[in-house]
């Protein structure tokens, strides 16, 4: 008998009700997406302290990002008044461990008011440490040990516990010496970096009892969304505070675990069961979200999944529309048919912030950027900068200003020492100094100081090759195209080195990003009309209550719902990826179809998927085929339109001859075939073979074609 529950759960349907009443005991809500998992969770931590099992201060509550915790938090508000404001422990896993280790710092030889540093300084601290071991750093990048040790920190591993095969991921055999070199310098700085939070608090909970027992006590219930995406430190350290009381309840999708590259482990929830025996597993099937159509299309999409645990999954909602598989000419059609689109939607009455463009990789935002920029469509890029904003792309903007206006300091105060040339402040200060004394640009003066002994022999002749440099890419200019001069400047200046130097997936999604700036600038004849139109558009800011379309990630889409939902670039090496590919383990391309999962099953009522038939790579024209994922889609809840003859029908009955889709996998794998200087080759450069089908046309011709589409729809 809950009287006090009854307003609660009222909406909620009879799996759902059980999870929330089900207070005591452990409990996994294993469900498909949509299914209300979320909604539940957040029932249940309403009725908890509206049922006075626990106070707001008693419950931890793990959400994925903090702006789930925020949506949590105003949710629970709602049902239970100012109460929730004295929930200190609802919020990421990150924040909950940052909090408990003020209060326990110093028993891991911090004190309490420790920093947190962030990826940065951890990069400057490690190539300190690295340069003082005498190690070069060229060959065992600071990046590359950055990753070993956040790897390490999310297996719960300290320096002690690595075995040998750890300790070779980094430089032969140093990775231990490395990491507690790099825990020791933390300490003496009173700092402890985002991987720490978890671990130090891990090391505490094992070590001292006293602190897991006071912990143990005040929790009385715990709670976890997203489960099936915790990794192992954030696992181990849930089972310490849980197993006292056993008044857990985690819920997850095993279909929706997106982030092992980040350390997460699906197994986590399929082990639930042995850890917190006599577990109570309640299954949600009714999904509330999506049309009939949409949950089709994904579940027979994830069906083809080898490593899952199978569910069903129902709605009453309305059939509504098939998914949409619309192929395109290209890249720029791709834009400017998603623009069209939503324009159409927004004269039928759709608010902008209900739909959403969910890209595999973040250089796929910059094409829509543009077009909408251009027919003034308001947009937000959720999880990530703008495309102009990132780093890499400003570094190489910095380089084309210098060489178009060499008057342009702020440019050249950008990358005089970007990538490292060995110039540092005090260079840079003498060389102000001339220049004010002068009355003239920094660029000028990094000529003229080399006349003078103003600067050390060094310095001074870095500054010369330097300008050396500019003056012949200047001249380059002028006979080559700007998106050929980029790709030389950025050879050149030894910028692409430094970044394939790394070897980490950042640096390769930063090359990326540089191939998509050189793809972008092919469309421009001269490099100052390319530099006006990149001013233009970083001045595009709109103000920020106005609704927009949001541009985003499918993993940081994790969550989130949408009317209307847009899934560009479906075609094998966007997506599924190509490192994924290549990889070619069955675990990563499964890893990508999930996450495909995801990307559909966030859309309430339409979901349109595109793929290109060429994209242009160097100014070439390459062709591409279709995602393996767009064949997986079952052809009963699917539309297929082509703005292209007979196209549709061609890759369809190609990638069906293959009764394992695997197998057809292995024979269209695409060769890749270097087209330019190494640096550009990670970036994005795939050819397929073997059908390396060039298609020879022009831009021109190519839109000439695209213009007058022919549509042939075929509807399953
Ligand atoms: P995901 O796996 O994507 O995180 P989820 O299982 O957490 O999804 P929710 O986000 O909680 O699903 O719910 C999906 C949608 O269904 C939300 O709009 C929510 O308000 C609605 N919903 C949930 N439960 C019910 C219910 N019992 N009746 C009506 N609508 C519901
Ligand atoms: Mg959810």
């Amino acid at each position: 008998f809950e009287e006090p529950a009854e307003a609660l759960v009222g909406g909620l349907n009879s799996p759902q009700r059980e999870a929330v009443l089900t207070t005591e005991g452990p409990v996994l809500m294993l469900a498909g997406a949509g299914t209300g998992k979320t909604a539940a969770l957040t029932a249940r931590l309403a009725h908890l302290v509206r049922s006075r099992r626990a106070w707001p201060s008693e419950i931890l509550c793990v959400t994925f990002t903090n702006r789930a915790a925020r949506e949590m938090r105003e949710r629970v508000g709602q049902m239970i008044g100012p109460a929730v404001e004295g929930m200190p422990w609802l919020g990421t896993f990150h924040s909950i461990a940052a909090k408990m280790l003020r209060r326990h710092a110093e028993l891991v030889g911090l004190q309490p008011n420790y920093t947190i540093i962030d990826t940065d300084d951890q990069l400057r601290l490690l190539k300190q440490l690295i340069q003082a071991e005498g190690l070069d750093e060229k060959r065992w990048p600071a990046r590359q040990l950055a990753g070993c040790i956040d790897r390490w920190k999310n297996r719960g591993l300290n320096p002690a516990d690595l075995d040998a095969g750890e300790n070779e991921a980094y430089a032969n055999g140093k990775g231990q010496k490395f990491y507690s070199l790099y825990q020791d310098r933390l300490k003496t700085l009173n700092a402890c970096d985002f991987g720490d939070l978890l671990l130090h608090m891990l090391n505490i909970l094992r070590q001292h009892r006293e602190v897991l027992e006071q912990y143990r006590q005040r929790f009385k219930y715990v709670m976890v969304d997203e489960y099936q995406d915790t990794n192992q430190v954030q696992y181990l350290w849930l089972r310490l505070l849980a197993q006292g009381r056993q008044n857990i309840c985690v819920v997850g999708d095993d279909d929706q675990s997106i982030y092992s590259w980040r350390g997460a482990e699906v197994a986590n929830i399929l082990r639930f069961e042995k850890d917190f025996p006599g577990a109570k597993v309640i299954r949600l099937e009714q999904n509330y979200r999506s049309t009939p159509q949409i949950l089709a299309a994904a579940s027979g999409l994830i069906s083809e999944n080898s490593e899952r645990l199978g569910k069903t999954l129902w709605t009453e909602r309305h059939a509504g529309d098939p998914v949409r598989i619309i192929g395109i000419w290209d890249g720029p059609e791709e834009a400017r048919r998603i623009g069209d689109e939503i324009e159409r939607l927004e004269r039928e009455g759709a608010t902008l912030s209900q739909v959403a463009i969910l890209v595999r990789a973040q250089y796929q935002t910059r094409e829509f950027e543009d077009r909408f920029i251009q027919i003034g469509l308001n947009y937000r890029i959720v999880g990530g900068f703008r495309f102009y904003e990132r780093a890499e792309i400003r570094d190489a903007l910095a380089y084309l200003r210098v060489i178009a206006q060499p008057a342009d300091d702020l440019a050249f105060e950008r990358i005089y020492n970007t990538p490292k040339r060995g110039l540092g402040a005090k260079a840079l200060e003498k060389l102000h100094l001339h220049a004010r004394r002068r009355g003239i640009p920094l660029a000028s003066a990094a000529i003229e100081i080399a006349d003078t002994d103003e600067l050390p022999a060094r310095p001074r002749n870095t500054f010369v090759s330097m300008m050396r440099d500019f003056a012949r890419w200047r001249d380059l200019g002028n006979t080559v195209s700007p998106a050929d001069l980029l790709r030389t400047v950025m050879d050149e200046s030894g910028y692409t080195d430094a970044l394939q130097a790394e070897r980490t997936a950042e640096a390769a999604g930063r090359l990326e990003n540089l191939a998509e700036l050189a793809r972008a600038m092919e469309e421009y004849e001269t490099l100052g009309d390319f530099l006006e139109h990149v001013s233009l558009v970083m001045d595009n800011e709109a103000a920020d209550e106005t609704e927009k379309v949001t541009i985003m990630t499918m993993h940081a889409a994790k969550g989130l719902e949408f009317d209307h939902v847009f899934l560009p670039g479906w075609e094998e090496g966007v997506f599924p990826s190509q490192r994924a590919i290549d990889e070619g383990g069955l675990a990563s391309l499964e890893e990508e179809r999930r996450l495909a999962y995801v990307a559909i099953t966030r859309a309430r009522r339409r979901c349109t998927i595109l793929h290109a038939a060429n994209r242009r790579i160097y100014g070439q024209w390459t062709s591409s085929i279709p995602s393996r994922f767009v064949a997986e889609l079952p052809q009963e809840h699917i539309a297929q339109e082509s703005t292209m003859s007979g196209g549709a029908s061609l890759w369809r009955a190609q990638w069906s001859e293959h009764a394992d889709p695997f197998a057809g996998v292995a024979r269209a794998q695409p060769a890749r075939t270097v087209t330019r200087g190494p640096g550009w080759q990670r970036a994005a450069s795939k050819e397929y073979s073997p059908a390396p089908r060039r298609v020879a046309e022009s831009t021109r011709s190519a839109a000439s074609f695209a213009a007058k589409p022919r549509s042939d729809v075929s509807t399953g």
